[in-house]
């Protein structure tokens, strides 16, 4: 591989999901391609000192150059109900000002803008330094397609989507039965629709995109985004990146405990950084896992109702201590299945889990991380989406790969009641062993596909190349 002297500039909106992706990518482009990378982390007064703390937990050598920006306070500019994307966007807003000075005055100058997907109105920033920009959508193709051709579904269709029987058609690509539209498009009229509308268009102004997917995993809705009907820009799927298995002094207790337990036997019960259940559905949770009779790791949260979401912007990425889960859990349930479970406060070593031979199922929220951390360790998934794009991942785990099971009604819709959890629990656990070896077979072709000569690594190259012919283009000396 060749040097270069190319300087990447990342830009990563707040968010444990965000930062990690962007995290990685920059890893990859500083050690495999040899780029000078700076991230620049947009923070909340929450979410301040989190890409520092990431990073002490990775484990390598080589990390790119991190700047946290100043944290943005917005909240005299939103209410109860301003919903996330809205208050990421507004984030993102208020943050432009801190967002040009820092690329403008870094040493050396930037050569490359990358941008996050919540990060697309700062382009025009990129225009006035004059550098290629790319924006960085770590999730699915899929995903991509349907927020790219949402403005027109917008003008095609009348009233809310969630109210429409028929399915919303994307040129090339799995149509999205309407409950499985993505967070924004549940109610058309709230300002986070807008925003997301935004997000769609602005998508075709940037010079590529880049997914956190790969070629064998999601090929037609790959080819689909490459034809000429939903996006312009070229696309490099350059998947599966994912954060590296944290250091064992995490949890020392909990590591011990998975020593001791047999082969694949254990599911693991996550919600992702700001997954919440209401205080029914922990219940429910709880007496189906007992109920199972399987080996648990679960990470619990203090219950809310009616906001899956709510702990999306609170800092919860460290363990927490305080044992309160006590109080919401069922009378004696931590006493009854003490000596099969695990009941971790708040957060967990959650790749070191997912990677350890004692782990064979994962009962996740599909965030797109998650998703890929189960899948890049052939662990099978009881698929319990809440917001965001995890209805679509759901689908892609579900009916696409053969790699999850999942709930008959969505989560969100209804409490899933604890026979329905026993049952799931007991079937990816027990008959999971099809789920099982596809997940197996889905790992061996992410890492194929991120080795030398792999889809991925040559997307990469493929997007290094681009982008120095664009630069030279930009070059009147040239
Ligand atoms: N995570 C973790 N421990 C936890 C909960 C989450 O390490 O207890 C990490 C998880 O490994 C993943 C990220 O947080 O990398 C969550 O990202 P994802 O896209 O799955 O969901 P989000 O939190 O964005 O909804």
């Amino acid at each position: 591989m060749e040097t270069t002297n190319l300087h990447a500039a990342m830009l990563c909106s707040p968010g444990t999901g965000h930062l990690i992706p962007v995290l990685e990518l920059g890893k990859r482009l500083l050690t495999n391609h040899f780029l000078h990378v700076t991230i620049l982390v947009v923070t909340t007064p929450a979410s301040s000192g989190q890409a520092h703390l990431l990073l002490q937990t990775n484990t390598g050598s080589t990390q790119p150059n991190i700047i946290e920006l100043p944290p943005v306070d917005i909240s005299c500019l939103i209410t109860t109900t301003t919903k996330v994307v809205t208050q990421l966007s507004i984030i993102m807003r208020e943050a432009r000002p801190a967002i040009r000075s820092a690329l403008s005055n870094m040493d050396p100058q930037p050569t490359i803008f990358v941008a996050d997907l919540f990060g697309t109105e700062s382009f025009e920033i990129a225009e006035e330094l004059r550098i290629p920009k790319y924006t960085y959508v770590p999730s699915t193709a899929w995903f991509t397609a349907l927020t790219s051709y949402c403005p027109v579904l917008d003008k095609e269709i009348a009233g809310q989507y969630v109210d429409r029987t028929e399915p919303l058609r994307i040129p090339g690509c799995r149509p999205v039965r309407p409950e499985e539209v993505v967070d924004p498009m549940l109610d058309r009229t709230d300002q986070q629709y807008y925003e997301y509308l935004r997000m769609g268009v602005e998508l075709s102004l940037f010079d590529g995109i880049l997914l956190n997917t790969w070629e064998d995993l999601e090929r037609k809705s790959l080819e689909a985004l490459r034809g000429d009907e939903i996006l312009k820009p070229p696309v490099y799927a350059i998947g599966p990146l994912t954060k590296p298995v944290e250091p064992d002094s995490l949890n020392t207790k909990l590591l011990e405990w998975l020593e001791d337990q047999p082969g694949e036997s254990v599911i693991f019960v996550s919600f992702g950084s700001g997954g919440t259940l209401s205080a029914e559905q922990i219940t429910e949770l709880a007496w189906g896992l007992e109920l199972s009779q399987q080996r648990f790791i679960w990470v619990v949260r203090p219950p809310i109702d009616g906001h899956a979401d709510a702990a999306f912007f609170k800092s919860s990425d460290g363990p927490d201590d305080t044992n309160q889960e006590s109080n919401f859990l069922p009378d004696g349930f931590l006493a009854r299945t003490h000596k099969v479970g695990m009941v971790v406060p708040m957060w967990s070593p959650q790749m070191r889990i997912l990677s350890h031979p004692s782990v064979g199922g994962f009962l996740s929220h599909c965030g797109w991380n998650s998703t890929l951390e189960s899948l890049t360790n052939g662990v099978p998934i009881v698929a319990w989406p809440l917001y965001a794009e995890q209805r679509m991942n759901a689908v892609v785990l579900t009916e696409e790969l053969g790699v999850a099971l999942r709930t008959e009604v969505l989560p969100t819709k209804k409490v899933v009641g604890r026979r329905e959890v026993e049952k799931l629990v007991r079937s990816v656990m027990e008959e999971g062993k099809g789920m099982r070896e596809r997940a197996k077979e889905v790992r061996e072709s992410g890492k194929n596909a991120l080795r030398k000569g792999g889809s991925s690594y040559k997307s990469l190259c493929e997007l290094i190349r681009d982008c120095q012919n664009l630069l030279n283009s930009k070059d009147p000396s040239k």
